[in-house]
């Protein structure tokens, strides 16, 4: 399997190099030539693989179809570790729940970090141990968080030989849980740094130090944001699990609480794959870029003062990075459309307009795809009412895509992925339901722990000294 830039015809690259690459030269995503196909024979197989041998024996089914440059035996150790089922309050690993009202849910927040990020982040982890230790070198992570990335990614790589990471964050905006979750962990390789200003600031300083290329080769700085190949594909298993749970063969739809668009976007891949998916309902907040492209063709960056801060804050963006993959596709896949609507910038910076295009028209039909928004008040009252009818307590953001779905008019089994665990999000489910949500006992304890954290200056000086002192 090579791996091709949604930006220029070059010739492919295989799995290796894009992992530790990232993004392309020419500004432009990986993705595979080609998506494998799996036929129905395989699914029933695969269903009686998960049932006995359990998620990490489904992953190396699904993740083979796409690497082919490490041997079998690694990869089933590589798989194994990420997805060990010790790791995951539920030995199922992604187990699903249905609730009174018809509506499935799948757990993807059963992880080290209690949100869905831990699903990719946990193979990433894994796989770049195992690449960097292939070819003796070393990496220093430096990435910016607005609250869930940070903590999946120092719970996947602490402790992972040859990696340093340097996590920015906005000081004191992310919940006093996440804070805890981050700077409780006590590993010297783990650098913590709260900066003084919001998650844009953070980005910014990692794209100037980044863009810094005696800096960056010096430090051997690398990234494992959303836009890494390897999470994507980390992510299509899910669909799968999920899927092999829920259906008897006929087609299932999915509800996504989406704002990078990383989540859906592998739900798009597990569907060009065959998986018999039917909508791709797609769920945004008040920030709501991505249903005003399906809605009206439109794809309109916004800044971040047009950025609202919300109670689902997880996916309060003003772009969406992975978009460029899904037009490459919209596209036939011919990169040259692609940089046209992106010209020479970052794939997060386009703005165009396909309202009045073939491809816009055909869209919803030829992918699936189906789009809505949800609100504060909407999310309350659906956290109040799958309390009211099922007892279970669902986060904000997982809120949003059971409004979404319940108002899609979408027939058939819709399974609304959960992204997150409640108690990340303690404020809001108290103004819900009056109730505190329950802590698991593995982060019992963790605010009083001591933190470890340095707070700087919001500009990429300050970043860059604690980055020299280390
Ligand atoms: C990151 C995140 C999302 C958004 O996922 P994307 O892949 O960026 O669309 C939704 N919910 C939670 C809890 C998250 O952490």
């Amino acid at each position: 399997m090579r791996y091709v830039s949604t930006r220029s015809a070059a010739p492919g690259k295989s799995f290796s190099d894009i992992l530790l690459e990232g993004l392309s030269s020419d500004g432009g995503l990986y993705v595979p030539e080609t998506y494998p196909s799996v036929d129905a024979e395989t699914l029933e197989r695969w269903r009686t693989l998960l049932a006995e041998d359990g998620y990490a024996a489904l992953a190396f089914e699904v993740l083979r179809l796409f690497i082919d440059d490490i041997a079998d035996a690694d990869l089933r150790g590589i798989v194994q570790r990420a997805y060990e089922p010790g790791k995951f309050i539920d030995p199922a690993v992604v187990p699903v729940t249905r609730l009174s009202d018809g509506l499935w849910l799948a757990h993807l927040s059963n992880g080290p970090s209690a949100a869905f990020k831990d699903m990719a982040m946990q193979l990433l982890g894994e796989l770049f141990a195992f690449e960097l230790q292939r070819r003796d070198q070393t990496i220093t992570i430096l990435g910016a968080t607005s609250g869930d990335t940070g903590s999946a990614a120092e719970y996947a790589l602490g402790g992972k030989p040859g990696v340093k990471v340097f996590m920015l964050s906005p000081l004191g905006r992310m919940t006093p849980f996440q804070q805890a979750q981050m700077f409780s962990i006590e590993d010297p390789a783990i650098i913590n740094i709260a900066v003084d200003g919001v998650f844009d600031d953070c980005q910014d300083i990692v794209k100037e130090l980044n863009a810094d290329a005696e800096f960056k080769a010096r430090h051997r700085l690398g990234a494992v944001n959303s836009i890494n190949w390897a999470r994507l594909m980390a992510q299509v298993v899910y669909y799968f699990a999920a899927w092999l749970q829920v259906s008897d063969g006929g087609p299932v739809s999915f509800a996504v609480p989406s704002g990078n668009f990383g989540n859906i976007a592998a739900g798009h891949v597990a569907r060009e794959m065959g998986l018999p998916i039917d909508r791709l309902i797609l769920a945004t907040n008040e920030n709501n870029v991505l249903e005003e492209f399906f809605r009206t063709g439109r794809y309109r960056v916004r800044g971040s003062a047009e950025t609202l801060a919300t109670s689902s804050p997880s996916m309060d963006i003003s772009k969406a990075s992975n978009f460029e993959r899904f037009v490459f596709d919209l596209h036939g896949r011919a990169p040259q459309r692609v940089a046209e609507l992106f010209g020479k910038r970052l794939p997060d910076e386009g703005e165009f307009d396909l309202g009045a295009t073939a491809e816009f028209d055909g869209l919803a039909d030829r992918f699936g795809f189906v789009a809505g928004t949800s609100t504060h008040a909407d999310r309350l009252a659906e956290i109040r009412h799958v309390f009211e009818a099922d007892g279970i307590v669902i986060d904000p953001h997982t809120a949003d895509a059971v409004h979404v779905a319940r108002r899609s008019g979408v027939d058939g089994p819709i399974v609304v992925l959960e992204t997150a665990l409640p108690v990340k999000f303690s404020e809001t489910i108290v103004e819900a339901i009056g109730v505190v949500p329950p802590v698991p006992d593995r982060f019992r304890g963790i605010e009083d722990l001591p933190r470890h954290v340095v707070e700087v200056a919001g500009n990429a000086e300050a970043v860059r000294k604690v980055i020299e002192s280390h």
